[in-house]
Formats: structure tokens, C-alpha cells, sequence
């Protein structure tokens, strides 16, 4: 059985002081609970402090973005060598603000996804599609080529580190969330279209996170979905008590 992953996605928000308390309340309200996987993705000027923090506890740690070189003459870019050095067990690839607001392509977004399970991190790529994609009857087409060109070239075996995020662009950061059922279709789909890339046994083990306006009080019925394996997280991760509450929404 899948187990569910709940992964909290910071964005730029928190500072040195808010980061830590943020997951020191996270890592204290998990407690030793291993039902579900938890982890938090905060900015890169954090991730040393906050890795300090989880140390020792149930709650992993991830990035948000990398370049997918190990190093060399990239201003400004951060590689999967340096996440892993700073405690980094997670990385998110191809969400779609990278993707809308910062113009990265499925080519781009696939040598990260290569780059991040070479180096031993375990991958999220991100997943979906607009409004206008969703009204015009393309949400299929959409999903299909992210996954294709996302995953060109990458073995089966990845599929163990590998973790999908179906995320209909407008419900992140929206309010408004994909239904339980409008998800559990779109889940389906992926995942038969991994079966149609991999095989029966990769699509069966590979978890497909649903994000976009996961909230306390929609998180049961989205969690409950046999396709749905756990919540990508963006502005209520941001809050102990809420996160917390999605995360044990599947009790
Ligand atoms: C996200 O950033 O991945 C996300 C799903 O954001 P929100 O939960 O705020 O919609």
C-alpha cells in the first residue's frame, strides 16, 4: 500500500526566526507518528537552520528548486550536490510558478528531475494544467506531455524516488480546489499513463500528491481518494495547526 506524503511548500515567505518556529512546531506536532510521510520545502537561505531543527525527528526536509548541474559558472543557481550537502532529502521540480511566472519548459524541468535522482534526492515533479487548458478540454493532453517530456529518458527504477504533484494551476494559492472527484480523475489518468510509460508495478508504487488549496477542511475528502497519496501544501503549511491538521486528515 501507498503510503501518504504531505509536504509543506514555503515559497518566499518565512524568515530565520519564523522558519524555525514554523518547524519546530511542525516536528513537535508530528511527534513519532510514521503513518504519513511529512516534509517541508523552505527557502534556500533556510534549509541549514531549519535542517538543524529536524534533525531527529519524523519531519524530512526539502528544497523548492535546483539546477541541474552539479557545479560550475551559474550565478545564482543552487545544485542537488549542495541540497544534499545541507540535509536535503527532497526537492520540488516544475511547480508551476517555475513554470508560468519563470518560463521553464518540460526539456528544462526534465534534466532537473534527471539531475535530483542522480544525486540520491527524492524527486516531486509537479504536474498541471490552466483554466483556460482545463475549459478547452485539455487537461489530458496537458498532463500527458508533462509527464513525457518530464520523465524522458528516465528508467523505471526512479520510480521508488520519483513522487507526482497533480497541481491545477487555478486552484494554487486560489482558495478554490479541485474537487475529490475532478482530482481522483486527473490522479487516475497519471497514473495510467505511468503504467503505459513503466509498467504495472511502478504505477502502482509511485505516489501522486494532490496540491492546490489543501486546507483542514478539504484535506479528508481529497486524502480519501484511492488515487490521491498525500497533499502538496503551499499557504497552509505556512500555519502549524493547519498543516497539522492535513496531515492527520486521513485518520
Ligand atoms: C503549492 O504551492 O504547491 C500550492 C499547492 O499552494 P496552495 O496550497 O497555497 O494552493
Amino acid at each position: 500500500m501507498r503510503k501518504k506524503i504531505v509536504v509543506g511548500n514555503w515559497k518566499m515567505f518565512t524568515n530565520s526566526a519564523t522558519a524555525q518556529r514554523l518547524a519546530r512546531a511542525i516536528a513537535d506536532g508530528i511527534g513519532s507518528q510514521t503513518r504519513a510521510t511529512v516534509a517541508v520545502c523552505p527557502p534556500f537561505p533556510y534549509l541549514q537552520l531549519v535542517a538543524g531543527v529536524l534533525r531527529g525527528t519524523q519531519v524530512g526536509l526539502g528544497a523548492q528548486n535546483l539546477y541541474p548541474l552539479p557545479e560550475g559558472a551559474f550565478t545564482g543557481e543552487v545544485s542537488a550536490t549542495m541540497l544534499r550537502d545541507v540535509g536535503c532529502e527532497y526537492v520540488i521540480v516544475g511547480h508551476s510558478e517555475r513554470r508560468h511566472k519563470l518560463g521553464e519548459t518540460n526539456a528544462f524541468i526534465q534534466q532537473k528531475v534527471a539531475a535530483g535522482l542522480e544525486s540520491g534526492l527524492r524527486v516531486i515533479l509537479c504536474l498541471g494544467e490552466t483554466l483556460a487548458e482545463r475549459e478547452t478540454n485539455h487537461t489530458e493532453a496537458v498532463l500527458r506531455t508533462q509527464l513525457r517530456e518530464g520523465l524522458k529518458g528516465i528508467a523505471p527504477g526512479a520510480a521508488a524516488r520519483l513522487i507526482l504533484a497533480y497541481e491545477p494551476v487555478w486552484a494554487i494559492g486560489t482558495g478554490r480546489n479541485a474537487t475529490p472527484q475532478q482530482a481522483q480523475v486527473a490522479h487516475a489518468f497519471i497514473r495510467k499513463e505511468i503504467q503505459d510509460m513503466w509498467g504495472e508495478e511502478p504505477a502502482r508504487e509511485l505516489p501522486i500528491q494532490y496540491g492546490g488549496s489543501v486546507k483542514p477542511d478539504n484535506a479528508s475528502s481529497l486524502l480519501s481518494q484511492p488515487d490521491v497519496d498525500g497533499a502538496l501544501v503551499g499557504g497552509a503549511s505556512l500555519d502549524a495547526t493547519q498543516f497539522l491538521a492535513i496531515v492527520q486528515a486521513d485518520r
